[in-house]
């Protein structure tokens, strides 16, 4: 390896997003990526023999079109094909559906509530009004506090710009409340407010949280989810080809064990077996804490950022069961392939059950029942699994992080196996792999295992993310920028920081600083 004008620690789908547009540029880039594959939390494995699973993310909206289309992505392999329903509720009632079509949801909500149909439109209409500034909000640099009125302002009418703030500082509960009177409905809608984050959706921010996930697109199709065919890996395979195609040097089962700095400035990295690779620039897509507190060990940053940095709320929440089955689980319309199982089926009962897992976690470390979300992931992809075979993710919260989780893989398997079983007694996983916030952080290298890099809090958003002194990409070290998912605008497959990372060092070059 010669030297480089940017090296970028980690592969992850940011990463591989700031390694092209950096390259496209005219740099000379080159990712160093731990794993012996590329993606980080965005990456298909084969688990067992034939049987290819998403370990980490497992359904795709937030990745930016502009992404996908500078990128060439669709004719370099993604194909995304819509989960519609995007999400199915077992009731009593033989189940809720939420269809990307209002008026198909609107009949299905009615079953519940007729008021609460009628709301949905409004509901629905109060998030697509956002998408519209999802590119402006994801693909820039967060607002900074004197551009905060511009932000607030800019939604057209004073109306719509106090429903955004209003968003920004509220809690879920309230706004489900203010605008559902059925528990179904309420529970259908409340995940996309918690997923990731040690909070109940009674706690302020939940709101915006749930805001992130619902501003992304499918094929064109506001507020939408979709698989990838391949799995999520397919995103990073198409990302890598990019980059590869762009003049990028990957390089995979390559660990970075310090980041250099010489003068304050970031001069190269040395890897774990020794070797040093200088660049004129570093970008780490590895977490703030990894980042700071690990590659950086020796830089002699300041205490008061370093304190900052290791007070950073970072406690991984959610996991994972991955594995495959024989025969579809019976929700309640049999065997035979019915809608549901293309969709998210949660298992969330009403806004009190997330309430109490999150209580119970608070009190023991992993809730009684905690909340699930199943995704059969091939009903619709052919190349996960031969025929007759079933590929199952279920992601679950709350599980906190700790160093011990490998001794309750055993009680959290068999805790959401009985739980699951209430709605499917068929559910009987052949094979199955259990990944607590442990070995997300073991596998992915996340620091603690959160699923967003760092919590997505009202106090670690926007300009607090991950630092108010570091939340346009820059560090306090020179020639060192941020890069995941623990700067704005946060966690998930978006590509936007990125993106942002990117064109901070590139506008920083072009002004000689
Ligand atoms: C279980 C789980 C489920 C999720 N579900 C979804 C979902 O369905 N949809 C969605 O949109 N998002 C989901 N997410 C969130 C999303 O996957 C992440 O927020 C996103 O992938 C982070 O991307 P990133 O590129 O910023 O960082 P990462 O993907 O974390 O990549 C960082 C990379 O850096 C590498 N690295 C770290 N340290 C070093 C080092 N010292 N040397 C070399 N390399 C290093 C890591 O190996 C990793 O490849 C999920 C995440 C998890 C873990």
């Amino acid at each position: 390896m010669s030297s480089y004008d940017v090296i970028i620690v980690g592969g992850g789908h940011n990463g591989l997003v700031a390694a092209s547009y950096l390259a496209m540029n005219g740099m000379k880039v080159a990712v160093l990526e731990r794993r012996p594959i590329i993606g980080g939390a965005c990456t298909t494995e084969e688990l067992w023999p034939g049987i290819k699973v998403s370990t980490g993310a497992y359904v795709l909206s937030l990745l930016r079109p502009k992404i996908i289309k500078d990128l060439n992505l669709y004719q370099r392999g993604l194909k995304v094909k819509i989960k519609d329903p995007g999400l199915f509720l077992p009731t009593s009632k033989g189940g809720l559906y939420i269809w990307s079509d209002l008026k198909k949801t609107q009949r299905e909500i009615e079953k519940y509530s007729k008021r609460d149909a009628e709301f949905y439109a409004k509901w629905s209409d109060l998030w697509e009004k956002f998408s519209y500034l999802a590119d402006i909000f994801m693909l820039n640099p967060p607002p900074q506090l004197d551009q905060l009125s511009n932000l607030f302002g800019g939604m057209g009418n004073e109306e719509d710009s106090l429903s955004f703030l209003r968003v920004v500082l509220s809690d879920a509960k309230s706004m489900l409340n203010e605008y559902f009177e059925s528990e179904e409905v309420k529970s259908a809608l409340a995940e996309d407010s918690v997923v990731g984050t040690f909070s109940p959706p009674s706690a302020p921010g939940t709101a915006y949280v749930l805001a992130h996930h619902v501003i992304g697109e499918v094929n064109g199709v506001k507020g939408a989810w979709g698989y990838p065919e391949g799995g999520m890996g397919s995103v990073t395979q198409s990302l890598m080809i990019a980059a590869k195609e762009n003049g990028v040097d990957v390089f995979l089962n390559t660990r970075v064990d310090e980041i250099l700095v010489h003068n304050g400035k970031a001069v190269g990295v040395k890897l774990d077996n020794g070797k040093v690779i200088n660049s004129k620039y570093v970008l780490s897509n590895a977490d703030p804490k990894t980042t700071f507190l690990k590659l950086l060990r020796n830089a002699e940053l300041e205490s008061r950022y370093l304190n900052r940095i290791a007070s950073l709320k970072t406690e991984g929440v959610s996991f994972k069961i991955v594995g495959y089955l024989e025969e579809l689980p019976d929700f309640g319309h049999g065997k035979n392939l019915s809608p549901e199982h293309g969709s998210s089926i949660l298992i969330i009962d009403s806004l009190e059950h997330l309430e109490k897992s999150y209580a119970d976690a608070v009190a023991t470390g992993f809730s009684k029942r905690p909340w699930l979300s199943i995704n059969i992931l091939n009903i619709n992809d052919q190349t996960l699994a031969p025929s007759g075979y079933f590929v199952f993710s279920i992601f679950g919260q709350y599980l906190r992080y700790s160093r011990k989780l490998d001794e309750k893989k055993e009680e959290i398997y068999q805790t959401v196996l009985e739980e699951i079983r209430e709605y499917a007694p068929n559910f009987r996983p052949v094979k199955y792999e259990v990944l607590t916030p442990l070995d997300i952080e073991r596998r992915f290298g996340i620091w603690e295992g959160n699923i967003f890099h760092l919590d997505m809090t009202p106090d670690q958003m926007l300009f607090f993310r991950p630092t108010e002194f570091m939340n346009k990409y820059r560090t306090p070290i020179k020639g060192l920028y941020l890069c995941g998912a623990g700067t704005h605008p946060g966690g998930g497959v978006t590509g936007a920081p990125g993106y942002n990372a990117a064109m901070t060092l590139l506008d920083d070059v072009k002004r000689g600083s």
